[in-house]
């Protein structure tokens, strides 16, 4: 069977001028559209008003706009606001903006489900139902723009992992980083993983300016490998030296992820043993302790804990965060983002 031509969307913006002219039109109209969904949050191709009418047909024949649909949408005290997309497929993806620093971040997914399976998140516990192209992450975007405003910062840590979904995140960033696109700059974004083999080398070999926030969990493999069942095959060792190499390459500092869980990865030794591995990399560590999710099976750990590590880890001589509140814009690992930014009581998004 041959397979589907791209979506618009998952064409990076800068080649839509040619595709307009495929379609009937003249390459402005390309320019002009990417300028309708980017800058203009237009919501459908019936809202651009100067393109034809025939053109506009057309489109929506070729290439539904947009492709997902608005199921829910919430908004938390914090300002965190999140929204439920359903796709063609039935699939269905979250996407969440909160209130930071340099106006909102998003955090966008990349996969449906996740095949990484760690055994704190709750994203991970069917396994991988399907990527996403790199159209559908950008749509997450759009969609944010259009409920919550402008986007300041993207952090690629909603649910999946962005390394087993790596060529369409790629595609998608460059989309998002594009002046032609949403013209966010590369250093207003964070990509996350937990750093399958080959993944960091090709980031590296992209070489755009965004930061890598790698997902470490733990200060050995033995634990790592039990909490983070998606990296048995590696080692913290090989993982480490990667993102060292991505630093030489780009010169970009990179953010190690751990999620906090008490009497699993926050004691004194296992604090120092970490202080091993990183103190001489040029990383720095977000502790985010662990929200809790009904029946999983861990605890988050007690102020006094989460601060004793951090205390113990900075002592070997690591630059660390510890992450206070919920829903801020970098109180996340990926998985944990989404969860933090839903509102008390039920959760209308996944009913
Ligand atoms: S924490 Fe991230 S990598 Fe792990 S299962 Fe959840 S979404 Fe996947």
């Amino acid at each position: 069977m041959a397979e589907a031509a791209p979506h618009l969307l998952d064409l990076h913006p800068r080649s839509w001028p040619e595709e307009f002219v495929r379609l009937g039109g003249k390459a402005f109209h390309g320019r002009s559209a990417a300028n309708w969904i980017f800058r203009r949050l237009a919501p459908s191709w019936e809202a651009m008003s100067d393109l034809p009418a025939a053109l506009r047909v057309r489109l929506s024949e070729e290439h539904p706009f947009p492709r997902s649909s608005l199921r829910a949408r919430s908004e938390a005290g914090d300002g965190a606001v999140k929204v439920l997309l359903s796709l063609p497929d039935g699939a269905t993806v979250e996407a969440v903006t909160m209130p930071g620093t340099s106006g909102l971040t998003a955090c966008l997914s990349t996969q449906v489900g996740c095949p990484v399976r760690c055994a704190f998140c709750a994203s991970g516990l069917e396994g991988l139902e399907r990527n996403l192209s790199s159209g559908e992450i950008v749509e997450q975007a759009l969609w944010l723009a259009r409920e919550a405003g402008a986007i300041g910062r993207i952090v690629i840590m909603g649910m999946g992992d962005a390394g087993h979904n790596l060529e369409a995140t790629l595609a998608a960033i460059d989309a998002l980083i594009d002046e032609e696109g949403m013209n966010i700059a590369a250093r207003r974004v964070t990509l996350s993983t937990v750093g399958p083999k080959g993944a960091l080398e090709r980031i590296a070999q992209w070489g755009r300016q965004v930061t890598l926030a790698l997902s470490v969990h733990a200060p050995d493999d033995a634990l790592r490998h039990e909490l983070v069942p998606g990296v048995r095959k590696r080692t913290l060792a090989e993982t480490l030296s990667e993102a060292d190499a991505l630093f030489s390459a780009t010169g970009r500092e990179y953010t190690v992820e751990y999620v906090l869980l008490e009497g699993v990865n926050d004691s004194p030794e296992q604090a120092r043993a970490l202080g091993g591995l990183l103190r001489r990399r040029r990383c720095h560590v977000n502790l985010i302790p662990w929200n809790p999710v009904d029946g999983m099976g861990f605890q988050r750990p007690p102020r006094e804990r989460q601060e004793a590590f951090a205390e113990t880890l900075r002592d070997t001589g690591v630059s660390v965060t510890l992450r206070r509140s919920l829903g801020r814009e970098t109180d996340a690992a990926c998985g944990q983002l989404r969860r933090r930014s839903l509102p008390a009581g039920p959760d209308p998004l996944t009913v």
